[in-house]
């Protein structure tokens, strides 16, 4: 099985107790992989947080929803944020489709394309997609 270092992001085999490029400890975390995929949404580091959402939507993990739901709508750094928002939608997070539909309509153009494409992939019509509405 190929898993990803938590601190450092190598990818390595999870036959090894120690990571293979910044040495940390593979096995100290008793946690399973996904638990660690969850938890890496709290590392300090943006864009370690961006990388545990793309692996989260990759992975499928559906118990990330409740945190990457507080990323979208608390985490100071916007990559962060839409990574959250993809992620949310390729695990088909029906949890957060109110959070989504609330994104449509803001400013920061880019998080309603995200929100909209997550809605399409949790299978939800985005508003405003049926008719067109300004203002
Ligand atoms: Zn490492």
């Amino acid at each position: 099985m190929i898993v990803f270092c938590t601190e450092c992001w190598h990818e390595t085999d999870s036959s090894h107790q120690i990571c293979p490029r910044c040495g940390a400890n593979l096995a100290v975390n008793p946690h399973t992989y996904e638990e660690k995929l969850i938890s890496a949404l709290d590392h300090p580091l943006p864009a370690a947080r961006v990388r545990a959402c793309w692996l989260i939507g990759l992975n499928k993990v559906p118990a990330a929803a409740p945190r990457l739901m507080f990323l979208v709508e608390a985490d100071p750094d916007l990559f962060v944020r839409r990574a959250a928002v993809q992620a949310l939608g390729k695990i088909h997070a029906q949890a957060a489709v109110p959070l989504l539909q609330s994104l449509i309509g803001q400013e920061d153009h880019q998080m309603e394309v995200e929100a909209r494409k997550s809605l399409h992939l949790i299978q939800v019509i985005p508003p405003g997609s049926e008719q067109s509405s300004e203002g």
